[in-house]
């Protein structure tokens, strides 16, 4: 890829380097759009070599992420950008791995996946664009719809339970837990930031406005225009908020950090949290790897040649 002069003086790649010329085809006023941009605006910031960097998605309209950011990527299949994303991430442990995907395509379809990831802590980050509905296919309830509420595309209210992705991720094990507003670009861009700079897996739920098929979660409605002040709460205005576990090896602390995160995480309705709710260094499943093949701590598997590793008793193991 080449590094082009219209990057800034002061950087080595610039913003449009991440962009294709594919066109965006998500509706006009899609929050996509705000998530999107806040990736290209991450990756320009972070000056993270396009060439370095792979973006996996699942199905749905946030599946066409890849298609719009000058990285490697894979539109792969509904509910599998984790473990494409897990698997290219063994394969090449010197790429930036990025998944992506709607709350039906992780919470619903994947969900297994979901929760598998949490505890695995491989250094990649997930971003789930989340929207209360399955738009691509008309707009179905997703898992995140609250019970009692009914779309535009829905005959009668939901009379399931929605579920709380952060509580689940605090539960699945997950080392950096994140929620943003996709119209709120510069606070996600800086989420988007410090998901991909933690090392271990990072998850961020993302409040994305569907205008097709949620009449319901509105840009009006996330701003409060019927309350006189908006729904989103930042947890970084809170100068006692701080979601950083000093100690890995204190339960006490450990439980009492996540035992905050999931009271922020349970606020509703008038009060939607949004920031960093979580985060914990552990050693990553990548490490530990390369801790039984050192070799992987100098190059990334899809370097080394077979002749390096002794496949011969696996061979014998099978005969
Ligand atoms: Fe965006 Fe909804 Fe249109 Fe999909 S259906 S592109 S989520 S506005």
């Amino acid at each position: 890829m080449p590094e082009t002069a219209a990057a800034p003086a002061s950087k080595k790649f610039s913003l449009q380097q991440y962009k294709t010329e594919v066109h965006v085809d998500w509706c006009p006023g899609c929050g996509d759009f705000g998530i999107l941009s806040s990736i290209q605006q991450a990756l320009f910031q972070l000056q993270l070599p396009p060439y370095k960097v792979a973006m996996i998605s699942g199905i749905g309209c946030s599946g066409k992420t890849p298609h719009y950011i000058d990285t490697y990527g894979l539109h792969t299949l509904h509910g599998r950008a984790l473990p494409v994303a897990t698997g290219a991430k063994l394969a090449n442990n010197q790429l930036t791995v990025v998944a992506v995907g709607g709350d039906g395509d992780g919470y619903g379809i994947g969900a297994g996946y979901f929760l598998n990831s949490g505890r695995r802590n491989i250094d990649m980050t997930y971003i789930v664009f989340n929207n209360g509905v399955y738009g691509l296919t008309k707009g179905q309830a997703s898992p995140t719809l609250a019970k009692g509420l009914k779309t535009k595309s829905m005959p009668d209210p939901s009379i399931q339970e929605g579920i709380n992705p952060i509580a689940v991720a605090l539960g699945a094990g997950y080392t950096w837990i994140g929620r943003g507003y996709a119209l709120d670009v510069k606070s996600l861009v800086s989420l988007i930031v410090q998901a991909i700079n933690h090392k271990g897996t990072s998850f961020l739920d993302v409040f994305q406005t569907c205008p097709v098929y949620n009449d319901l979660r509105t840009k009006e409605w996330y701003a409060g225009e019927d309350i006189g002040r908006t729904r989103i709460r930042r947890l970084d205005a809170d100068p006692t908020w701080n979601p950083v576990v000093a100690d890995a090896s204190s339960i006490e602390e450990i439980v009492e950090k996540k035992t905050r995160a999931l009271h922020a995480s349970y606020e509703s309705g008038d009060n939607l949290a949004v920031g960093v709710f979580y985060s914990i260094d552990l050693p990553t499943y990548d490490d530990q790897l390369a801790t039984k093949v050192p070799a992987l701590k100098e190059h990334p598997l899809v370097d080394l040649p077979l002749y390096q590793r002794d496949v011969q008793p696996l061979f014998d193991e099978l005969a």
